[in-house]
């Protein structure tokens, strides 16, 4: 099992209404950001991939890219899911907290647990959707903009499942751009690695770039 932690923060701008959870919520102004700026589900998905030890959410869906101006951070949070399943992980819970003096969170509750259960493909009884304000301290409290706060616990199912029946492991190496770049990698890590038996290698794509995927075990 493995925990990760989350936190976001988008400013109020002009608009009538925020997107929190994948729900379209009125208010008296929007939050600013390049994507829905829904920053719950940013802070949720930071959970997730530092559970995993994978690049965060400004590293994998970078502002700079077109693709995803405007794009439903609910659309994103499925691609996580994905991310983090082919490294190995499967999701135990989410738990999240909006730090907001408006709007008020509660009439949306159930259905932004619905669209985090959809999107991570876990029970809604798997997510914790609360919400607190500041008591009018600091920017939160000024009304600027909103903060969330995430947990992900996580476990790490090739591992856990194939290392217990048959000492066998798995190792992900990450981030490689070019075909060349995994067959460096993977040199490198036989080299460093001489006693084990490797049993399969997988390639992946992995946002945007390549993945090596090892499942090896120890020899003799
Ligand atoms: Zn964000």
């Amino acid at each position: 099992m493995r925990t990760g932690i989350g936190f976001d923060v988008h400013a109020f701008c002009d608009g009538e209404h925020v997107t929190l959870g994948g729900v379209s919520i009125p208010h008296t102004n929007a939050l600013a950001g390049h994507s829905d700026a829904d920053v719950l589900v940013h802070a949720v998905m930071d959970a997730l991939l530092g559970a995993a030890a994978l690049p965060d959410i400004g590293t994998l869906f970078p502002d700079t890219d077109e693709q995803y101006k405007d794009i439903s951070s609910i659309e994103l949070a499925v691609r996580v899911k994905v991310l983090l399943e082919r490294a190995g992980f499967a999701i135990v819970n989410v738990d999240c907290v909006l730090v907001a003096e408006m709007p008020r969170v509660a009439p949306y509750r159930e259905q932004i647990k619905q669209n985090l259960s959809d999107a991570l493909e876990i029970d809604k009884t798997r997510v914790g959707v609360k919400a607190t304000t500041t008591e009018g301290l600091g920017f939160t409290g000024r009304k600027e903009g909103i903060a969330a706060l995430a947990t992900a616990l996580v476990c790490c199912t090739k591992q856990d499942v194939l290392g217990e029946a048959s000492g066998l492991r798995v190792k992900s190496l990450h981030g490689f751009g070019s075909p060349a770049e995994i067959e460096d990698a993977l040199n490198g890590w036989f080299a460093a690695n001489a006693g084990v038996e490797v049993v399969s290698v997988q390639i992946e794509p992995w946002a945007n770039r390549f993945a090596a995927i090892l499942v090896y075990r120890q020899r003799g």
